[in-house]
């Protein structure tokens, strides 16, 4: 029996449909829809300084992801704001993590999941003490994965829903089998798209590249790097992208994402080559810079 072990276990407090309850207290049934059948759809917010990171932007994407998934949250994405403050306070958190997620209940098995109820739950632990205890390692190294990302029609790319992470999950292993951090996925036409859980940017010939969003998450720190990209007079170029564009001229290349950040990569290794980056290319330390800066006043 594991209660004990759950990631969130040293923070007694979570919130479940409606109320705040101990975490030891808030189970749920193994004949849950969402179990079997992936309908869940979650976020990740990160907790600065005892404040939720971008906490509206995410259950606005959290909204979007249950509507896509036909599923109901009865709570604003401003009243879930408001939930989360009050938990990172009750659980004293000042560096960590939120897990808001959105399930189906027990009470059909049928794949419809018609007459099921729609549960939500807030989970808050510590997490991140210290920018690099993140748990990636500071040489960063990707590789290519084996799993190719379907087609726009085909997944549910705009969301997190938990059917996504299914792949991301054997993305993750996959690079660790290399011994390597992480692994880029190709689309069926050979474009790059994302990393297992963060987007993807490259320095080529002195211009920052990432891949135009289609048939990947669109991440939100994606998103405010791109801003910060802008604002600090850096043109950004979203287009496809392909491995051979990176072995004509990559000279850096980082990920982003809400757990990682912007992690600068040390190489990209391919079948036959490493590509060996500058992880201090100046870009990427302008970045960096301005990124922290903008957590600093947004928290
Ligand atoms: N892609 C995937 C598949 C992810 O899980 C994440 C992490 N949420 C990202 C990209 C980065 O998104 P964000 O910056 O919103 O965390």
């Amino acid at each position: 029996m594991s209660r004990n072990t759950s990631v969130a276990s040293g923070n007694s407090a979570i919130w479940m449909d409606g109320a705040f309850m101990d975490i030891h207290g808030a189970h749920v049934d193994v004949l849950t829809h969402g179990l079997h059948y992936a309908t869940s759809v979650f976020e990740g917010i990160r907790v600065y300084d005892s404040m939720p990171f971008m906490c509206i932007e995410h259950f606005v994407r959290l909204h979007h992801s249950a509507s896509v998934m036909g599923m109901h949250i009865q709570y604003s994405a401003e009243q879930l704001v408001d939930i989360t403050k009050q938990l990172i306070a009750m659980n004293n958190i000042v560096s960590g993590y939120v897990r808001p997620v959105v399930w189906l209940g027990s009470e059909t098995m049928l794949i419809s999941g018609e007459g099921c109820t729609h549960h939500i739950a807030v989970a808050v632990w510590n997490a991140f003490e210290g920018r690099s205890s993140n748990g990636e390692a500071d040489d960063f190294s990707i590789g290519i994965s084996k799993w190719t990302k379907g087609p726009h029609s085909s997944s549910l790319h705009s969301t997190k829903s938990a059917s996504i992470y299914a792949i991301s999950r054997l993305v993750k292993n996959e690079a660790l089998s290399y011994n390597l951090d992480d692994c880029l996925m190709l689309d069926s036409d050979g474009y790059i798209t994302e990393c297992s859980t963060s987007n993807f940017f490259a320095i080529i010939d002195g211009v920052l590249h990432t891949p135009a969003p289609g048939c990947f998450l669109n991440g939100i720190t994606r998103q405010t790097i791109i801003m910060l990209a802008k604002k600090l007079g850096i043109d950004v170029i979203e287009k496809s992208m392909t491995l051979q564009d990176l072995q004509n001229g990559v000279e850096g290349a980082f990920v982003t994402g809400t757990a990682v950040e912007i992690k600068p990569a040390s190489q990209i290794v391919l079948d036959d080559k490493k590509l060996i980056l500058d992880k201090n290319h100046h870009i990427i330390t302008a970045l960096m810079q301005e990124f922290y800066y903008f957590v600093q006043k947004r928290s």
